[in-house]
């Protein structure tokens, strides 16, 4: 920068120089060992930077579920950095103001641009998830710091300038010609001035977003852009420059972008409050067409969100019924659809272990068609499969719900009836007989196919306890045999064994 102007701005009575809070806060910021209580004093020694704190704190940019209403509250809630850089915000941006500047609506507009770009920052923080949110809060608000300096130190000037610009580097070429140096020099020279952090010594140099930067100097470049949608007179060219921006920089949808926008309108009122900007630099026309086409993307998205989570839950509800079909089929006989050998011998272990345990009685039955081979021989395999078929409907209508059937093998199939005594099992068991005799089990060559069916029944936990479950079938089966012996269509139960001598 040219000397004269450096000691121009040195020297004169205009140049805005921060006050001894502010002073006392970058020291602060600058001190790895500062304490929280140290920042509370500073504050409390000043009402007003007090109450902008815990307005702040309350604001919607941080969403506190309960209102704070004391300065130690904030502070704990905002943590000693975040407040310590909010302080530092509000003291330079008072510092930076001046009756002059503030009556001016162009100056208005810089101070619009940097509450802007400020308040879009700290939303963006959020939304990436950044640690420095404060940090990038108030490089946003000062990443102009030399247009704000150029307006407290020749405010009819300055205003002038601003009014012939038309776009960035006119303006800086502007600048150039009447301060000889231009609004990034000066705010990076006062940056140094007041012994600012680096960040914002950085962010101030950085603010034209050139590709390559760091994700927080594009941050702080992206808020300009945003900022311009409010302020600048062709909002839709502004809008698109900020969604590419955001978009290819930053990896931030339509969605992300509309939501930012509505957050950044949501926050404004109290920003601008807090950096005592009456009058909105943007007519409030405008600010309604930002939000309405916010919401509207808003309302879109979570549409989109909605149906492809209601198609997910349907996707995977879909696979849920499959895998649940396929473990049932692996159960199930395919002819019959009755429980298989693998599924019964599951089952019948459990209730034998239950009836146990518990002492309930237990009974199962074998039944084995009579005579089905002359079934299949006279009418083929196919009738005899529907007669398999039929036969499995009869029984399963038959029995409780509670009773359990299932296919051993062949035509013999195994009753499991839990909690039934021998002469509960045997009753059912002579009606299942009798049933099935009298139900025409099928049509072939035009006959009624009639079958008839033999069964053995034993029971655990009557006359007899059997060790295991195979002792248990064994009878059952040895029960049958006698019920064929017998001349077939009928059930009997097991034969004792002799009992023992008496002693
Ligand atoms: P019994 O009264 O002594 O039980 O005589 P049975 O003819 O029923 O006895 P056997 O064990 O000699 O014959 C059983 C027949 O059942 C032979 C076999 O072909 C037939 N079979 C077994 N499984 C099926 C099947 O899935 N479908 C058909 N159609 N027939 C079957
Ligand atoms: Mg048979
Ligand atoms: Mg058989």
């Amino acid at each position: 920068m040219h000397p004269e102007i450096a000691s121009r701005l040195l020297h004169t009575r205009n140049l805005p120089s921060p006050s001894g809070a502010a002073l006392r806060m970058i020291a602060l910021a600058e001190n790895p060992e500062a304490e929280l209580a140290e920042v509370a004093q500073v504050l409390s020694r000043d009402a007003a930077l007090a109450a902008k704190i815990m307005r702040i704190a309350n604001s919607p940019l941080y969403g506190t579920q309960r209102r704070i209403d004391n300065l130690r509250q904030a502070l704990t809630m905002l943590g000693l950095n975040a407040a310590l850089t909010l302080a530092l915000g509000f003291i330079l941006a008072r510092s930076l103001r001046s009756p002059d500047a503030a009556g001016s609506p162009d100056m208005a507009r810089i101070w619009q641009r940097a509450a802007l770009a400020a308040t879009t920052c700290r939303v963006l923080a959020t939304r990436l998830r950044l640690p420095q949110g404060e940090e990038l809060m108030l490089a946003g608000l000062l990443q102009d710091l030399g247009m704000l300096a150029l307006a407290h130190l020749e405010p009819r000037i300055y205003a002038g300038v601003l009014q012939e610009a038309t776009d960035d580097a006119h303006l800086r070429r502007l600048e150039l010609e009447h301060f000889e140096a231009d609004h990034v020099e000066i705010g990076i020279w006062m940056a140094r001035q007041w012994s600012l952090p680096d960040y914002l010594v950085e962010a101030i140099g950085g603010s034209d977003g050139r590709d390559g930067a760091g994700t927080f100097a594009t941050c702080v470049a992206a808020s300009a852009l945003v900022a311009d949608i409010w302020l600048r007179d062709d909002p839709v060219a502004a809008r698109r420059a900020a969604g590419q921006m955001l978009r290819e920089r930053l990896g931030l949808d339509r969605g992300d972008f509309a939501e930012i926008l509505a957050q950044v309108s949501n926050a404004l009122p109290e920003i601008n409050a807090l950096f005592e900007l009456e009058r909105q630099g943007a007519d409030p026309e405008r600010v309604e067409t930002i939000l309405e086409h916010a919401r509207e993307l808003i309302i879109l998205r979570n549409l989109n969100q909605l149906q492809e989570s209601t198609r997910r839950a349907q996707e995977s509800e879909r696979l849920a019924d499959r895998a649940r079909a396929l473990e049932e089929q692996s159960r199930r006989d395919p002819l019959t659809g009755l429980y298989n050998r693998m599924r019964l011998e599951e089952v019948l272990r459990d209730e034998f272990d239950s009836a146990a345990r518990f002492g309930w009685p237990l009974s199962v039955a074998f039944l084995d068609l009579d005579d089905f081979k002359l079934i299949n021989d006279r009418f083929g395999h196919l009738v005899g499969d529907d007669v398999l078929r039929a036969f499995a409907a009869v029984v399963m209508n038959t029995l409780r719900g509670s009773d359990i059937v299932a296919r051993y093998g062949g035509e013999e199939f195994l009753l499991v009836l839990p909690g039934t005594a021998t002469d509960a099992a045997s009753a059912v068991l002579q009606r299942l007989v009798e049933i099935i005799s009298q139900t025409p089990m099928a049509e072939a060559e035009g006959e009624i196919v009639h079958i008839t069916v033999s069964a053995g029944l034993a029971t655990q936990g009557g006359h007899e306890q059997y060790e295991s479950v195979e002792a248990l079938l064994r009878a059952a089966d040895e029960a049958l045999y006698d019920a064929k012996r017998a001349g077939r269509n009928r059930m009997m139960r097991e034969t004792r064994p002799p009992s023992p001598p008496d002693a």
